[in-house]
């Protein structure tokens, strides 16, 4: 993931700590719902961070926990939830129904995290009037329109990155606040629209960096 790394005006907790928040909450969720409490030490240790990182990020949302018992594990993931903005329901567009789009449209997790995709858009005209999911894919024409009359924030846009730009502006020009982007380019978008960019590639890359620069790890023998 990448873009806009520093903490936003307002925002108490910087977007690296977010990131690891996110984290911990899953560590959270998947802790024995019958545990009265949770160290420091042992959400570090499942998310791979220090002790005193924890600690750190954990105290930027308040006073949660006592020192030498721990946190209480709802407690705690309730306050993520409220600093991560995911203890409410966000109203999504989706802007291209290809391979991608459609293939996150199919998954079923985002409903279930709170994320709602309530319209789905494209360009094609073999492929407005479609129905996919249970959603009419509509023509962009109608993007103003439905982020207005059904109360949208976000959008994912999942079109080629030619086109990324001139559609993330009329996403703008709708009143979106924020776009999840999935094309390969460096989007420009004003300061009240916020942006994060998923590219698997990079991710990628960084994989082949660790790999090419492992030591001391000597690899299987390839007999293919
Ligand atoms: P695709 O060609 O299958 O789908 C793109 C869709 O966007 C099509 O339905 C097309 O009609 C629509 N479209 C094109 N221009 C449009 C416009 N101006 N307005 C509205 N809709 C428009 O492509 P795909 O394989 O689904 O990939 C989509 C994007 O995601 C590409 O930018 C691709 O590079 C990117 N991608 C990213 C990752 C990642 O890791 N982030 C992985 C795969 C693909």
């Amino acid at each position: 993931m990448s873009d806009r790394g520093a903490a936003s005006e307002g925002m108490r907790v910087s977007r690296a700590a977010a990131q690891r928040l996110s984290l911990y909450l899953r560590c959270l969720t998947a802790w024995p719902s019958d545990a009265e409490k949770i160290s420091s030490s042992q959400i570090a240790a499942a998310v791979g961070v220090s002790d005193a990182q924890v600690r750190r990020d954990l105290a930027a949302l308040g006073h949660l926990g006592q020192r030498g018992i721990g946190y209480e594990p709802r407690e705690l993931a309730t306050a993520i939830r409220e600093a991560l903005g995911i203890h409410r329901t966000w109203r999504v567009v989706l802007v291209g129904v290809g391979n991608l789009g459609r293939a996150l449209l199919r998954y079923q997790g985002f409903r279930a995290q709170g994320f709602q995709i309530v319209a789905v858009f494209d360009n094609q005209p073999t492929k407005i009037g479609e129905c996919i999911e249970g959603l009419r894919v509509r023509p962009l024409h109608e993007l103003e329109a439905t982020v207005t009359t059904e109360g949208v924030e976000l959008a994912i846009l999942t079109v080629p990155k030619e086109a990324a730009q001139s559609v993330a502006d009329a996403l703008v020009r709708a009143g979106i606040r924020g776009i999840l982007n999935f094309a390969p380019v460096v989007l420009r978008l004003p300061q009240h629209v916020q942006l994060v960019t998923v590219d698997l590639a990079i991710q990628l890359e960084q994989l082949t960096f660790l790999v090419q620069h492992a030591n001391g790890v000597a690899p299987p023998a390839f007999n293919g």
